[in-house]
């Protein structure tokens, strides 16, 4: 415990990432009478996601009556899967309705954060050298958040434009061009449709086929945006119809795979026969049929894609590539393209660069990043880590509950507030999640996933983002989201260790603004 003569931390909390993670959990600290907060984003902008991506196709994949916070709908969604600036002007309005802009500072990348036992806080600091102190600190950086360049021989000597989906130009005009897209993921998927109507070629370069079911996709007319905006009830039970179906798509047929194997094969008969729907020739759909079971990577979702390969400037390359030279690309079978842009749809480094996305040390040390690899992945809940005081880690291993990040979300807030509640009522300054419960809470997960399709299925050539390094699925909390839900709210308190009272001899006081 801290000596009273401790110094009091500039901030209550620090917050690290302007998502809709980040924004949340800010949201949740307001709740509870937190104000003095910083939330410290690197970009310039706010949305996460949603401020980073903004290729061509870019939409939500998930309904956007179900990927939005149920407790701020937005009745306006145009279409059913929302196009990307839509979600990017939604994380405007939160952020402006729920007073967070204040609390922002924009184009900073924090580089390391060490817990100070002395004083009972964290000490932030950013890579120019900026240091903030905190009573408590929250990570927020995402899943998807660090991009992924492939080490292709020559990727870099290449000679023409070479575009990341995670750092698109806008207005770039494919008209005439030679394209290359490396990458089949969902990225890919939505992209592939919308550079194919301009390129003059266009060369897929395909490692993994990815499963894609039929997208259900329409706008949604004015006077249902009215009735959504008029009686909020009607919108809701959208929404519950919307979470039902894909709980039983993406939750139930993944985690559950033991005991519902023919849920999860007519989710795979139903993106076949949507395949064989769209591409009459069978050697093209061989190549684009997965070997690997449904949902060992995650599926997507889309009417356009598979049709795009049907046309004549349109051209699917399984041939491995070997390297890239300044004018083309060169393949195993001794082949070269010439082309005149590569666009990388190359995903994102989930596994090295993130799980922490930058250097955490707790109590004794620990070494967030060090100790999860030498250790397993594990938070407990999702959420806290022992050894760690006053810290949510929001982007965890086991955290994503497999629906809608907005539901990981809103269950990290239930999580939050039903701790920061009891450390306020024993006026605590500190909180700690036990040992003991972490290891049960990792021996659940790990026993529950022994249902999953990624121990039961067959994941060997899925090369999925589900699995990290060690070949565990270390990345999806493996409960159906009411569970996962549930288990927020209503976690023992005795899971913690409290300790208190308050060691500084002033209040934090310091004004709510990013630096
Ligand atoms: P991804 O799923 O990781 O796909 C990356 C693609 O790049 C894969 O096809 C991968 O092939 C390929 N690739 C990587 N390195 C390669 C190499 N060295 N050589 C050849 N190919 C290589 O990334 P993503 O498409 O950006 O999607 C990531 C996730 O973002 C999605 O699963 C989804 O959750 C989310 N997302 C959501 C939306 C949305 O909601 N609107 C849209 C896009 C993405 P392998 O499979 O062989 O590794």
């Amino acid at each position: 415990m801290a000596a009273h003569n401790a110094i009091a931390p500039a901030y209550e909390a620090v917050i690290v990432g302007a998502g809709f993670g980040g924004m949340g959990a800010a949201i949740e600290l307001k709740r509870q009478g937190i104000e003095n907060l910083a939330i410290v984003e690197r970009t310039d902008g706010l949305g996460g996601t949603w401020h980073v991506n903004h290729y061509p196709g870019l939409a939500v994949d998930i309904a956007s009556v179900t990927y939005s916070y149920s407790f701020e709908p937005n009745p306006y969604w145009s279409r059913l899967f929302a196009p990307g600036a839509e979600l990017k002007r939604y994380a405007e309005h939160v952020a402006d309705k729920y007073d967070l802009r204040r609390h922002m500072s924009f184009g900073e990348q924090i580089a390391r954060a060490e817990w100070d036992g002395a004083n009972s806080m964290w000490r932030v600091f950013s890579d120019d050298g900026t240091e903030r102190t905190a009573r408590f600190l929250l990570t927020a950086t995402g899943f998807l958040s660090q991009p992924h360049t492939p080490e292709i021989p020559g990727i870099h000597t290449f000679a023409g434009r070479t575009i990341h989906t995670t750092d698109w130009e806008d207005g770039h005009d494919f008209t005439g061009e030679r394209v290359a897209v490396i990458g089949t993921g969902a990225t890919a998927v939505q992209l592939i449709p919308e550079i194919a109507r301009q390129a003059a070629d266009l060369i897929v370069y395909q490692r993994t086929p990815i499963w894609v079911v039929p997208k259900l996709d329409f706008v949604i007319p004015r006077p249902v945006q009215a009735m959504f905006a008029r009686v909020p009830l009607t919108q809701r039970a959208t929404r519950l119809v919307s979470n039902a179906l894909l709980e039983l798509l993406m939750v139930t047929g993944v985690l559950h795979y033991k005991q519902f194997t023919f849920g999860n094969k007519a989710a795979a008969a139903l993106a076949a026969a949507h395949l064989r729907r769209q591409i009459p020739d069978a050697g093209l759909r061989k190549k684009l049929t997965p070997d690997y079971d449904f949902g060992c990577k995650r599926p997507t979702f889309s009417n356009e894609y598979f049709t795009t390969f049907t046309r004549a400037n349109v051209h699917l390359q399984d041939t491995s590539i070997v390297k890239v030279d300044p004018d083309g690309i060169i393949t195993a079978d001794g082949a070269k393209v010439p082309i005149d842009t590569l666009v990388l749809a190359t995903g994102f480094d989930l596994w090295d660069a993130n799980f922490p996305a930058f250097e955490i040390r707790g109590r004794e040390g620990r070494d967030l990043g060090k100790w999860w690899r030498a250790e397993r992945f594990q938070a407990y809940e999702g959420i806290t880590v022992p050894k760690f005081p006053n810290f949510f880690t929001l982007n965890s291993p086991y955290s994503y509950s497999g629906l809608s990040y907005f539901t990981t979300i809103e269950g990290q807030m239930h999580h939050m507030a039903r701790l920061l509640r009891e450390v306020k009522r024993r006026k605590a300054v500190t909180f700690e999640v036990a040992e003991e419960a972490n290891t049960r809470f990792l021996e659940d997960v790990t026993r529950r996933l022994e249902s999953s399709v990624f121990y039961n299925g067959d994941c060997s050539t899925s090369r999925s983002y589900y699995f990290n390094h060690a070949g565990e699925a270390t990345l999806l909390r493996p409960r159906s989201t009411a569970g996962a839900l549930r288990e927020m709210k209503n976690f023992p308190l005795s899971d913690y260790h409290f300790d208190g009272p308050t060691p500084w001899s002033g209040a934090i006081a310091n004004p709510a603004v990013g630096r």
